[in-house]
């Protein structure tokens, strides 16, 4: 079970467990391969198994790697699961198919800008700080109704999005974004990475980001 095409299937006969279990319908959560700091010769195994949705958490390094391998597979979608800073929306908006870290107001003005100047609408998910950390990105839990008011009339809001605190039991915190965007009628989580997923999709997640269960340990 060690290549990347094996660990693929694994993983996704895990989620389709997992929301077996939770009386969720089939293909009902999307895996994000998140392929930050893998090359390109990592990548295209994955690529060549029939992942098409990848995920990155740098601007930069996405835009070294990716216009190639989309050029030779069209039809991938590319997410943005780290932090974004607003001097860079238009490229992520030129870049990416869905940006997973919109945490604040600036950012959401950014964005706005970005995707009306270059008319291309990447999904977008609220990220919240659910363990209220003060060192992690991520709106404010007490912050997001505002924040996902004024994102919800100038951008494609797809869900939210959260990373629970390390080292705790996370199905608490999968549970309350989940009731967050229940209440306020959002329908996207993302949620659940390589240690957690399968809680995550038991609890409702419609993403999970998975980077080391499939490509092995980053550096
Ligand atoms: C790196 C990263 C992941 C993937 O983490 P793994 O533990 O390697 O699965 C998921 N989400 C975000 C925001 C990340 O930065």
């Amino acid at each position: 079970m060690t290549s990347p095409a094996n660990r693929l299937a694994d993983i996704g006969g895990r989620i389709a467990r997992a929301a077996a279990l939770a009386g969720r319908p089939p293909g009902s959560t999307t895996l994000i391969a998140v392929s930050k700091t893998h090359d390109a010769d990592t990548i295209r195994p994955l690529i060549a198994a029939g992942q098409r949705v990848f995920g990155e958490n740098r601007v930069q390094e996405a835009a070294g790697k990716w216009p190639a391998l989309q050029e030779a597979q069209p039809g991938i979608a590319l997410h943005l699961v780290g932090q974004l800073q607003s001097n860079k929306a238009a490229e992520a908006v030129a870049l990416f198919d869905a940006i997973h870290s919109v945490d604040r107001p600036s950012l959401v003005t950014a964005l706005a800008r970005a995707m009306d100047a270059a008319d291309r609408r990447p999904d977008c998910f609220i990220q919240v700080n659910i363990g209220d950390e003060p060192q992690k990105g991520g709106c404010a839990v007490a912050d997001l109704p505002a924040l996902l008011a004024s994102a919800c009339a100038v951008l494609p809001v797809a869900g939210l999005m959260a990373v629970p605190p390390a080292g705790l039991e996370p199905a608490p915190y999968f549970a309350l974004l989940a009731k967050i965007a229940r209440d306020h009628g959002v329908s996207g989580l993302s949620m659940g990475m390589s240690d957690d997923f399968e809680t995550a999709v038991t609890l409702g997640a419609t993403h999970v980001r998975v980077g080391s269960a499939l490509f092995g340990a980053r550096q």
